[in-house]
């Protein structure tokens, strides 16, 4: 699924972290967010910081409902 980068409608979750920031849960990957815009928010993998991993997958969010992939894939399992 990482090589889909056109806008798909999906089902994700916002959730917020406990540095007042702001996490997206998408098919059991956790993202951190990196900026937000009015209507967009840029994200990237919460394994990007890892020192081990450097996970490169990011993907952008619009509204609650639809997503765009970068065509960096992840390079670990999801979080189960
Ligand atoms: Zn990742």
């Amino acid at each position: 699924m990482c090589v889909n980068r056109s806008w798909i409608a999906a089902n994700f979750q916002f959730k917020r972290n406990r540095r007042g920031g702001l996490n997206l849960l998408y098919h059991g990957y956790m993202y951190t967010a990196e900026r937000r815009y009015n209507s967009t928010i840029n994200w990237v993998c919460s394994r990007n910081s890892s020192l081990t991993l450097r996970c490169p997958a990011r993907c952008i969010t619009a509204g609650q409902s639809n997503i765009k992939l970068s065509q960096r894939c992840h390079n670990h399992s999801p979080i189960s």
